[in-house]
């Protein structure tokens, strides 16, 4: 059985347990469940998590309240990262109330685009997908620099939105949102489940 966490500190938990459902439901020969994480306990029996976008300060406050910061960083599955969850997921932020895993070698601004265009939608290319994905950037982060063990998956005029190491895939948008399951799919694929 494959089970997929989505940490529910905060943020936008339930779009991303329905499609990871969504995903699974489509191949009947893989039996699997997706459950709310909120506790530390929960997390190394997981297959895969899902670190959901949201309010990146709030959520790395709730990661060291939980004390899930060491659980996440030695944690053995795949990591589904979007938008706050990529933040998270850097090796560095600019911010300082950030405190974060530091698990994929990169380095990430947080709302990146600044006022003016905080929130915007468009159809980028992706690596790994066969036709453009329509992204859904809100108040989204994007990636400075990555190190030479990330792969970059996706870049627009202001820098990168898409990053892959190993089993972690990191997005400055919400495929949750989109209605178009592929980015779940590829990631999940990646870890060796559908
Ligand atoms: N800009 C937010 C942050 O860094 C993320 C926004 C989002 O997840 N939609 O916390």
């Amino acid at each position: 059985d494959v089970k997929i966490g989505v940490l529910a500190l905060q943020g936008d938990v339930a779009e991303h347990i329905t499609a990871f459902q969504q995903v699974l439901d489509t191949i009947p020969s893989v039996v699997g469940s997706v459950v709310e994480v909120r506790e530390a306990a929960q997390i190394p029996s997981l297959d895969a998590i899902a670190i959901p976008g949201g309010e990146s300060t709030t959520i790395s406050r709730l990661i060291e309240k939980n004390r899930m910061h060491e659980v996440l960083t030695g944690f053995q599955g795949g990591i589904f990262a979007t938008c706050a969850g990529m933040v998270l997921m850097a090796k560095s932020v600019e911010d300082p109330r950030i405190c974060p895993l530091g698990l994929i070698d990169m380095e990430v601004d947080r709302n990146a685009f600044g006022r003016q265009r905080e929130s915007f939608e468009a159809d980028i290319p992706v690596q790994g997908l066969d036709a453009p994905f329509h992204a859904v950037f809100i108040r989204a982060p994007v990636v400075r620099s990555v190190g030479a063990e990330a792969t970059v998956l996706a870049t627009i005029d202001q820098g990168i939105v898409a990053v892959l190491q190993g089993k972690h895939m990191a997005l400055s948008f919400h495929p949750e949102l989109a209605g178009d399951l592929r980015l779940h799919r590829l990631f999940l694929t990646g870890l060796g489940i559908v």
